[in-house]
Formats: C-alpha cells, structure tokens, sequence
C-alpha cells in the first residue's frame, strides 16, 4: 500500500461550532500526519472553482454559499490508503446515513452541513491541494 497525500477541508458549520480540534484529534488518533494546514475563508469565485465539477447540479449555488459563509481549516493529511481511509473516517454524505463514529455521524447536521470534505481519487487530491497549497507549504 502507498503513502498518499489527501486533501480535507473542515467546514465552516464545524469550525463555528468549536470542534474543528476534535476532528484533527480523530485524524491524529487514525494515524493520519498532517503535513499542511492554514484556516482561511473562501470567496464566493474560490468555492466555485473548487467545486466546479458539480456546477449543473441543483445544490451548487447553496454549497458555494456555504463553503464562503465563514473559515474553513484546509489540510493536507498523509497516511497508507488515505484517500479511502479518510472517507471512511468522515462518513457517508448524509450524516443520517453515516456509519457511529465517524465525523459526519458526530458533527454533521445535514447534507449541506455535514462538517468536513475530503478529496475522493488521487486524481482529484492533486488538484485540490495545489488548489490550496504550494509544495513549499507542505511539510
Ligand atoms: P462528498 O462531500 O461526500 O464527496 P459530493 O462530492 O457528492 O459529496 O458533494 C459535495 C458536497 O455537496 C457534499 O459534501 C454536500 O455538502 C453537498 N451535497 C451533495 N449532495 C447534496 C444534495 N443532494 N443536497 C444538498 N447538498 C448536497
Ligand atoms: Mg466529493
């Protein structure tokens, strides 16, 4: 199995609620290194090209608005398997249908407030962390 870089966003519902430790705790406890991290707030132009392959669908205008409605913590986590590790320590989408013990299921409020993103295949982790960090930033 490889070490793999990928990219986790905690959302603004999780750092507004004062549990964006708690998450990077279960990162850490998961055997995950955190090799960049910055909080920053999005624009509106920012959160839709980060989410530009969803752009034709329904949700697209309120999941923008919501990644820019407050700071999010960007980090770069490393770890064997980490692209599928770290799904699975979020959770499914919908934190009604998420596994006990993963963030989404502990965080999450909803589908649209569902506390964290991570990237979903090698291809979209590199360009989500060059989206957020240059090789300089990352240790
Ligand atoms: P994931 O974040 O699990 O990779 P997607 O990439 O499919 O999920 O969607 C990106 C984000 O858009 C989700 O995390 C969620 O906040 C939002 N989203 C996805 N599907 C819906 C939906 N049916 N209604 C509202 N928001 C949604
Ligand atoms: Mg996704």
């Amino acid at each position: 199995m490889m070490i793999l870089k990928t990219l986790s966003i905690i959302k603004p519902d999780a750092v507004k609620k004062g549990v964006s430790g708690n998450i990077i705790s279960m990162f850490e406890s998961n055997g995950f290194n955190i090799v960049a991290m910055k909080k920053i707030h999005l624009s509106k132009k920012q959160a839709e090209e980060f989410y530009k392959e969803h752009s034709a669908r329904p949700f697209y205008g309120d999941l923008c608005d919501f990644m820019c409605s407050g700071p999010v913590i960007v980090q770069v986590l490393e770890r064997e398997n980490s692209i599928k590790a770290n799904r699975d320590l979020m959770g499914a989408t919908n934190p009604s249908e998420s596994d006990n013990g993963t963030i989404r299921k502990m965080y999450g409020d909803s589908i649209d407030n569902n506390a964290v993103h991570g990237s979903d295949s090698e291809e979209s982790a590199n360009r989500e962390i060059s989206f957020f960090f240059s090789d300089l930033e990352i240790c």
